[in-house]
């Protein structure tokens, strides 16, 4: 289970990673990259490792965007919304949740 789990994850890194050309969405940064989860994966099916519901960001940008998830959707960071962020990937929530159910 841990082994399917790690797989899961890498493959979602992968895809997300690949789709952005491996540059950060916001400051084309190539180093430390990391594929950021759009709605937090305990409120997406399957965990949301889904591309859809995936942005690759740098570790600068990463904590940005999770300010909208550590403050429950209270504060976030100027265009790191998680609607913003769905815009840039062309995606959305509905998207996002159709992708992780199948
Ligand atoms: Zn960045």
């Amino acid at each position: 289970m841990k082994q399917k789990k790690k797989l899961i994850r890498l493959k979602f890194r992968e895809a997300v990673f690949k789709r952005d050309n491996y540059k950060c969405c916001f400051c084309n940064e190539t180093e430390m990259l990391d594929a950021h989860h759009i709605t937090d994966r305990s409120e997406m099916p399957n965990g949301g490792y889904v591309k859809e519901n995936g942005i690759t960001v740098c570790k600068i940008c990463h904590i940005e965007c999770e300010q909208y998830h550590i403050s429950n959707g209270k504060i976030w960071v100027k265009g790191k919304h998680p609607d913003d962020l769905y815009k840039i990937i062309g995606s959305s929530k509905e998207k996002a949740i159709k992708a992780s159910i199948i």
